[in-house]
């Protein structure tokens, strides 16, 4: 007699949160043949990825408010542009090279590449829980390298120093190598608007979920006052906000305790239209910790635009951040003099107000521990994790976010 065949059943799938974890999840689910609504409590898809015209009606004038460079590695988002037809272009600049300026002593950015590469193996063989400061106290002591380094790497953590391990120093985005940057032309947020058109009125926008409560029946999701049913729900939620959001039952004390132990990061980013035509560059301002860059869209020409981003709490305090881009303005005013700044038409984003995000993106950090990474991803029951946090090494990148969200989709699919 022959086997029945096996099949998966088809399970009713809630998403919560249309970034690109939770897109790219409820997508994969579909694709499976699973019923998937995605509930979003913005206007908007995209989240943390957000794309716009700096000037209305000039498409050269794109900016990213949030996340903006395609990094090396990033399979899944390339492979996401290709069949979207959207295209990564280079941005004839590189994210690990940026010119450090306002220092202490002068250094130049391959003092500093000099540097940072001498240090790799003595990190490689460091304990990760010996942090930035402690392990560049030991090797570069009170030197510009030093002070440039910790910068470069407060800034893209987004995070102070003292919380960081002194592993960053291995990762691509500190090693200071001068990989070629990409962006998405026409905007990160079109891989979003794509994934979103293929779920159609599977995404409901305006609905931002309050509560997930677990029944004798299955799995209760509150929206906007009343309840929709399902068998499994993906919470693709910021990190902070997973931490307040009435699961019940309630994350575990282990789970708790582990996504604590990650970097929150705080930053902001700040454009400005150029009066003249610029070179593509990328500027770091060691003493104000931010970084500013001209760079090319697909079409080879460099945008009309100077870029600035910033990271870290104590960063953005510096540059007065809650109270508008004045003292962020005369900063580059000052860093960057040989630039015709338009302020009047600026473009300042801030993460930390914006109450469906309230921070900018995690990361691991010197107090991280090995298992971490499976702890924080693992499902409670029927309820799976996606989201850049869930990660690991992917954590805080966009690449991270969409990897998560196709790791959940197979999950709650293998379990079917
Ligand atoms: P999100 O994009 O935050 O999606 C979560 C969604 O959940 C949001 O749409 C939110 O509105 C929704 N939501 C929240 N609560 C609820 C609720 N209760 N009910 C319903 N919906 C809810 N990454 C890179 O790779 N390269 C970069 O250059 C880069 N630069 C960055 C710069 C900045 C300023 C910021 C802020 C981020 C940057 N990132 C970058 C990080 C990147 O944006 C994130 O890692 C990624 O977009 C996170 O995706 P996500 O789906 O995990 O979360």
């Amino acid at each position: 007699m022959r086997e029945p065949a096996l099949h998966n059943q088809c399970v009713r799938v809630i998403v919560i949160g249309a970034g690109f974890a939770g897109l790219a999840c409820a997508d994969r689910l579909m694709s499976l043949g699973h019923e998937v609504t995605v509930l979003e409590a913005r206007d908007r898809v995209g989240g943390r990825v957000w794309s716009q015209e700096l000037i209305p009606g000039q498409p050269d004038t794109i900016v990213e408010r949030g996340a903006e460079f395609v990094l090396s590695g990033y399979d899944v988002m390339h492979e996401m542009a290709r069949r979207f037809d959207l295209q990564i272009a280079p941005s004839g600049m590189s994210y690990n090279v940026r010119e450090p300026r306002n220092t202490s002593v002068p250094i130049t950015s391959d003092e500093v590449a000099t540097a940072a590469r001498s240090l790799r193996a003595l990190a490689e063989a460091a304990d990760p829980q010996m942090t930035l400061p402690a392990f560049l106290g030991e090797h570069l002591r009170g030197s510009a390298a030093a002070e440039v380094i910790a910068a470069r790497a407060a800034i893209s953590w987004a995070a102070s120093e003292e919380q960081l391990s002194c592993h960053v120093l291995l990762d691509a985005v500190a090693s200071v190598q001068p990989m070629v940057t990409a962006r998405t032309s026409g905007g990160n947020q079109g891989i979003a608007h794509a994934l979103s058109c293929g779920l159609g009125d599977r995404v409901r926008l305006r609905a931002p979920a309050s509560a997930v409560h677990t029944t004798d029946h299955g799995l209760r999701v509150h929206v906007l006052g009343a309840h929709l049913d399902a068998d499994a729900v993906v919470m693709a939620i910021p990190l902070p906000l997973l931490e307040t959001f009435d699961l019940q039952p309630g994350l575990p004390d282990i789970k708790r305790v582990a996504m604590t132990r990650m970097v929150r990061g705080n930053a902001a980013k700040l454009h400005v239209p150029l009066g003249a035509p610029a070179p593509t560059s990328a500027v770091l301002d060691v003493a104000r910790r931010f970084w500013c860059w001209t760079a090319t869209d697909a079409s080879d020409r460099v945008q009309p635009i100077v870029h600035c981003f910033s990271g870290s709490a104590a960063a953005l305090d510096g540059l007065e951040v809650t109270r508008g881009d004045g003292a962020w303005l005369d900063a580059l005013t000052r860093l960057r003099p040989e630039l015709d700044l338009l302020p009047e038409g600026a473009l300042l984003s801030t993460w930390d107000d914006d109450p469906w995000a309230t921070f900018a993106y995690s990361g691991l950090s010197a107090s991280s521990h090995p298992g971490d990474e499976e702890i924080i991803h693992a499902p409670l029951g029927d309820v799976h994790f996606a989201g850049e946090h869930t990660a690991g090494e992917w954590s805080g990148l966009m690449e991270g976010a969409l990897r998560s969200g196709l790791r959940t989709a197979d999950e709650i699919h293998s379990r079917s």
